[in-house]
């Protein structure tokens, strides 16, 4: 049975789980734990700290959703109920937008569009903020046209000046090489606006991002390895260093464009420069979870913000791995002030159990064509919300005491981790993130005498090394970064114990203690 999934379903990475010593396959979860059988058919558990890539902030199964979903199975809730009002999708938009509200200290409510995975809620983010540039253009274009006809019809009355110098424009002249009339001046600035209308809208994201791996969304993620065979499906992406404010001046001199309008001022006719809507969104991670667990900073943010405000540019914050708490509060953006125009949650929004992901919107930008054009058959069933509204309900309760946990465990947790750096100086790099979303970076190996050591470090593969050692050795569950497979990741649930943590210190000392030494045989296991 085992051997299904490497035949029928990914056979690659079967034989990559293979080489690392991951290829279990597990029976049960509970909380932080998973069970599987060893070869000897003996059921070994596992602490599990890759926590579902973060979708388990309450752990395995949490029996308050397990619950609500019985409650609901057993009530007959339709699951398919399409083209209709739906109930509890209705009670969790709303619980979203005040959730979100609150925490962003946003002045204008917001529309929720529900999706069914993370890359999905992305998929429509951008779709949206595609269909509000557009719209943006049609309007600046209707308004141009309009006052074409408006500074004609005054030439034609004689009521209007046409200054001498009008026609002599060089920008125009590389259009229509003598422009002699208005008509010809007309015929210029058409030409002018639609070349620079041709060029594809610009969408921003950081260095090291993560947004998806669809075929719209992966273009927005930064590594080459998902990306690089896809790229000529689409979207002009320019990506910015973290906490790098000077390169979103660069780019907005680099991609400085203005189109052409006329009008009259005092009583000559004009040639006006627009500025246009060439900037679709701005997407960011306020941590980075796949890029190796990097904040962005409160100065960093502040940039970003202005520069949207700036370009008239929707900032979509991508909220589906740090956000629902896991950082010690609702939305870690607001842990540092910064607010969103566009807001994507997923993972611990369906408590372990549903797969869905949400899309929250300002009201005042929101466009309600976009409830009409965009949909999806599974999306905003009254299962997955009815689930997603218990764990919200679990979050807000006591005041938001599950926020507070987070962040006091992931404290306890931080600081186990910083006593390892402490110790190993030389083997730990760096421990970062905040709250339960936390990442532990290695030194390189590439210097080092075992020739063991030097071949995974050549093979990005350490951590992988690592991952496997502490789950066959250990029984532990971990798994580096996706795109910095030297760092470790921790997203275990709220409910971490003391016992769980000295665990996780006493085992990444082993580890520690092998690679100081680089006695890299105690990595081998059968
Ligand atoms: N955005 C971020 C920040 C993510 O971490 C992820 C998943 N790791 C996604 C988007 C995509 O979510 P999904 O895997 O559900 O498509």
């Amino acid at each position: 049975m085992d051997e299904h999934y490497g035949q029928y379903v990914k056979p690659r990475l079967a034989k990559v789980l293979r080489a690392i010593g991951l290829d279990v396959r597990y029976e049960r979860a509970q909380g932080d734990y998973m069970y599987y059988r060893d070869a000897s058919g003996a059921e070994r558990r596992v602490l599990d700290l890759l926590g579902g890539y973060g979708a388990l902030l309450l752990g395995h199964n949490p029996p308050v959703v397990l619950d609500a979903a019985r409650r609901m199975l057993d009530a007959g809730v339709p699951v398919h109920a399409q083209f209709s009002l739906r109930g509890k999708t209705g009670e969790l938009a709303r619980a979203l937008n005040q959730i979100v509200r609150r925490d962003s200290r946003s002045d204008t409510d917001f529309v929720v569009t529900l999706a069914n995975t993370g890359a999905e809620a992305i998929e429509a983010a951008i779709k949206h903020a595609e269909l509000e540039r557009v719209k943006k253009l049609e309007r600046l274009l209707d308004a141009i046209t309009l006052n074409i006809e408006h500074v004609r019809d005054a030439i034609r009355r004689g009521v209007v000046e046409i200054p001498p110098d009008l026609y002599e424009s060089t920008d125009m002249r590389e259009y229509v090489f003598d422009v002699r009339s208005f008509d010809d001046l007309i015929v210029a600035l058409i030409n002018h606006n639609s070349k620079e209308m041709a060029r594809r809208p610009i969408f921003l994201a950081l260095e090291k991002s993560f947004h998806g791996k669809l075929a719209t969304s992966v273009q927005l993620t930064w590594n080459k390895n998902f990306r690089r065979a896809f790229q000529s499906l689409g979207l002009k992406t320019r990506f910015i260093a973290m906490n790098d404010a000077a390169a979103l001046d660069r780019i907005a001199r680099e991609e400085e464009s203005e189109l052409f309008d006329v009008g009259i001022v005092d009583g000559k006719v004009a040639l006006i420069r627009r500025p246009w809507p060439q900037y679709a969104a701005f997407l960011l991670e306020p941590i980075q979870g796949e890029g190796g667990i990097h904040s962005v900073d409160v100065e960093f943010g502040r940039a970003i913000r202005a520069f949207c405000n700036q370009q008239d540019c929707p900032l979509i914050i991508d909220e589906i791995q740090s956000g629902m708490g896991r950082t010690g509060a609702f939305l870690a953006s607001s842990q540092i002030g910064l607010r969103g125009d566009y807001y994507t949650l997923s993972k611990s929004l369906g408590g372990g159990l549903a797969k869905l992901s949400a899309l929250l919107i300002r009201q005042d930008r929101y466009d309600t064509d976009f409830g009409l054009v965009h949909s999806s058959t599974f999306a905003e069933d009254d299962f997955s919300s009815g689930i997603a509204l218990a764990v919200l309900e679990q979050l807000e309760r006591d005041d938001g005491a599950l926020y507070r946990q987070a962040a006091e465990r992931g404290n306890a947790l931080k600081r186990g981790l910083e006593s390892l750096r402490d110790r190993y100086p030389d083997v730990i790099k760096d421990i970062r993130g905040r709250g339960l979303f936390l990442g532990l970076e290695f030194h390189p190996r590439d210097a080092a005498y075992s020739q063991i050591l030097r071949t995974t470090d050549y093979a990005d593969s350490l951590g992988y090394f690592i991952a496997g050692y502490l789950l066959r050795i250990e029984g532990i569950r971990i798994a580096p970064t996706g795109s910095s497979p030297n760092v470790l990741r921790f997203e275990p649930s709220v409910y971490l114990d003391d016992d769980a943590i000295a665990r996780v210190v006493d085992a990444l000392d082993r580890v520690c203690r092998i690679l100081r030494a680089e006695d890299t045989l105690h990595l081998v296991f059968p």
